[in-house]
């Protein structure tokens, strides 16, 4: 897409961007963590293609209220110019930069939405990452209030994370168009993750096993056995979890429904998650 948009604006500070957004009707917005790479490119394309008329912001703020491990969040990675760069090549007019002065004025404790009942499915994410999907949803509602979006793009490798937020702007009334964005993967099957730069070369083959997984999984019929089929890839892996539930409620999944395997596995320093849809009538 070079040339579509020459000059993205990058600004850190709210004033400069109510600046920017003075000008602009309606906007999409693409939140993310930074250290982008090609997902986060594919989300900018998802954007451009849901609403071609509306200029493009990529919000880059690693969310400290997210974290459950204080040492993630120290490495987390940080490369603003390359990000800026991606962001202008991939067609984006805006990136917000924020410190977190400005995005928790006052302060990291105030103001935690009351959290949609699928953030907190047993056996999932809250039992692993406990006061995670708080933290998204605090930062996800006041990107919106900053940045003021109508529509917004999330991938769908963040799976829980993606119904989390659909249910609570449907619950809150936010009025903002939510769209999803599939999974972008190496070529050997790895999902593409700003983490996946810490594994070493041999964490990373242990790695292909969630993908490999979640292959298997879509051949088997019933629940138990995708479930035992993901067990067995797996079993070299300290896997936290490896299930099928319904893909919305993230509930136990019941015929007729569309259902959703999902994973998260620790490979060296690094926690993986992975998903990917399941039908036993395509088995
Ligand atoms: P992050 O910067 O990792 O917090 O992610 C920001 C957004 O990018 C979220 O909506 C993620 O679901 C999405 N994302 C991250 N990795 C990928 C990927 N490999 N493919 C598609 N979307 C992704």
């Amino acid at each position: 897409m070079a040339g579509y948009a020459p000059v993205v604006e990058v600004c850190s500070t709210m004033s400069a961007y109510d600046r920017w957004r003075l000008g602009v009707e309606r906007c999409v917005v693409v939140p993310t963590m930074g250290a982008l790479h090609r997902g986060h490119a594919s989300l900018m394309e998802a954007a451009r293609r849901a609403r071609p008329e509306w200029p493009i912001v990529v919000t880059v703020f690693v969310n400290p209220t997210q974290f459950s491990e204080a040492a993630d969040f120290e490495r987390y990675p940080k490369t603003l110019d390359a990000d800026a760069a991606l962001c202008r090549d991939a067609g984006a007019a805006c990136v917000l930069a924020p410190s977190a002065a400005e995005v928790y004025p006052r302060g990291p404790l105030a103001g935690v939405p009351p959290l949609p009942a699928v953030a907190t499915r047993p056996g999932l994410e809250d039992r692993f990452r406990p006061g995670h999907f708080a933290g998204v949803c605090q930062v996800v509602r006041r990107l919106f209030e900053m940045t003021r979006p109508h529509a917004a793009i999330f991938g769908e490798k963040d799976w829980q994370q993606l119904q989390v937020i659909r249910a609570m702007v449907r619950e809150l009334d936010l009025g903002v168009e939510i769209v999803a964005s599939p999974t972008v993967r190496e070529a050997d099957g790895l999902a593409m993750s700003s983490r996946n730069r810490f594994l070493t070369a041999e964490d990373r083959t242990h790695g292909l096993a969630l993908s490999r997984a979640l292959r298997e999984a879509s051949q088997e019929r019933t629940v138990a056995r995708a479930e035992e089929r993901m067990a067995v890839v797996l079993s070299g892996l300290d896997v936290e979890y490896a299930v099928i539930r319904d893909a919305e409620s993230l509930e136990a999944w019941r015929e007729g429904r569309p259902g959703r395997a999902l994973i998260a596995a620790r490979v060296g320093s690094v926690r993986l998650i992975d998903n990917a849809a399941w039908h036993p009538r395509d088995a």
